[in-house]
């Protein structure tokens, strides 16, 4: 299947301070409920060109719960939406056999903390409007 698609990353910025990275807690996931990358998916969407590519994008936003970003140069739907194999009390009802993007999560770069660095985000509509106003 070709699908592209991602979990929502924080974007590294440079430090001044080389090899001084903060570590990670072992425990976040512990204290993360709902897990906040279990609520969502985001996949991979062409970048718009012309007027008609924006206009589809318009289309797509005007969902419920659907919002667009941009992260180095690459334009993503995401969809707010729980998985269906989360449970609250017990966590991933299918952790042996989850899905290939769900294993390669890792603490390191999720979305705890919600300490996101998109190029560009709409979180609705009227945001991508707007842009698309001032910007085409
Ligand atoms: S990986 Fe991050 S977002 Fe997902 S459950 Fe763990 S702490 Fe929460
Ligand atoms: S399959 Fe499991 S780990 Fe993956 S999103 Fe669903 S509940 Fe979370």
């Amino acid at each position: 299947m070709g699908l592209r698609t991602r979990k929502k990353t924080k974007k590294r910025k440079q430090s001044k301070k080389a090899g001084k990275k903060k570590p990670v807690e072992t425990n976040l996931c512990q204290d993360c409920i709902p897990a906040k990358c279990c609520m969502y998916y985001s996949v991979e969407i062409d970048e718009p060109e012309n007027e008609k590519d924006y206009d589809d994008l318009l289309w797509i936003i005007a969902h419920k719960d659907a919002e667009i970003y941009v992260m180095d140069d690459r334009w993503y739907l995401l969809v707010h939406s729980p998985c269906r194999f989360y449970d609250p009390t017990k966590g991933c009802l299918i952790y042996p056999k989850r899905p290939r993007i769900c294993r390669k999560h890792t603490q390191e770069e999720c979305e705890f903390e919600d300490d996101y660095d998109f190029d560009l985000h709409f979180h609705n509509y009227e945001e991508l409007e707007r842009f698309i106003r001032n910007n085409t």
